[in-house]
């Protein structure tokens, strides 16, 4: 456990001579389980030292280099863990704000965006409606008010899509998890595990 910490330390050591040059302290890199599951999003800095450590491999770089007297290392944007690391499976639960995420914050009846926005249950609460991720819309307020306390069949209204629970393996928030989606670079090694 002293070795580990002390080769960090000399890791820290290298890497804050050879950052200060650098102008890509903000990029970030997507970590993959040993089995490619998506596990994290970190920045450059702390994906490196992990492969200077032997702890990960580069799955894959973009075009620039890192260079200092003894190092040229193409810069990672996909690294894996050499080893499977087990992490309970956390739950994705059902919040204002995921929802929010998930319908992309837009009205789901007429598709606003950049409107006062709120949630909606799609079979009000007093009519058997559950909270729940099938139940549960973002809505607008204009919508909100139209439909009232009524289904969107007795509101002669019509959801843009079905709402549902996302497929998703949330150890990346679920934020994130769409943000992250939307890099190219990543796309390939997300999709599998959650389309949003
Ligand atoms: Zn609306």
């Amino acid at each position: 456990m002293a070795a580990q910490v002390a080769s960090l330390k000399r890791v820290d050591e290298v890497f804050d001579r050879m950052w200060r040059a650098m102008d890509n302290h903000q990029d970030e890199v997507l970590v993959l389980n040993n089995n490619y599951q998506p596990l994290n999003i970190t920045n450059v800095r702390r994906a490196v030292s992990l492969l200077f450590l032997g702890k990960a491999e580069t799955i894959q770089t973009n075009s620039k280099t890192f260079h200092s007297e003894r190092v040229a290392l193409p810069m990672p944007t996909v690294v894996r863990l050499n080893h499977y690391v087990r992490r309970p499976m956390p739950q994705l639960h059902v919040t204002r704000k995921s929802i929010f995420t998930r319908d992309a914050h837009s009205c789901q009846y007429c598709g606003a965006t950049k409107v006062a926005l709120t949630l909606d249950h799609v079979i009000p609460k007093d009519k058997g409606g559950h909270t729940d991720w099938d139940n549960l819309v973002c809505c607008c307020t204009k919508c909100n008010n139209l439909k009232g306390n009524r289904s969107p069949h007795e509101a002669g209204m019509s959801l843009l899509r079905r709402p549902r629970r996302p497929k998703f393996i949330p150890y990346i928030s679920y934020t994130k998890f769409l943000a992250a989606l939307k890099n190219p670079r990543w796309k390939q090694y997300l999709s599998p595990y959650g389309d949003g």
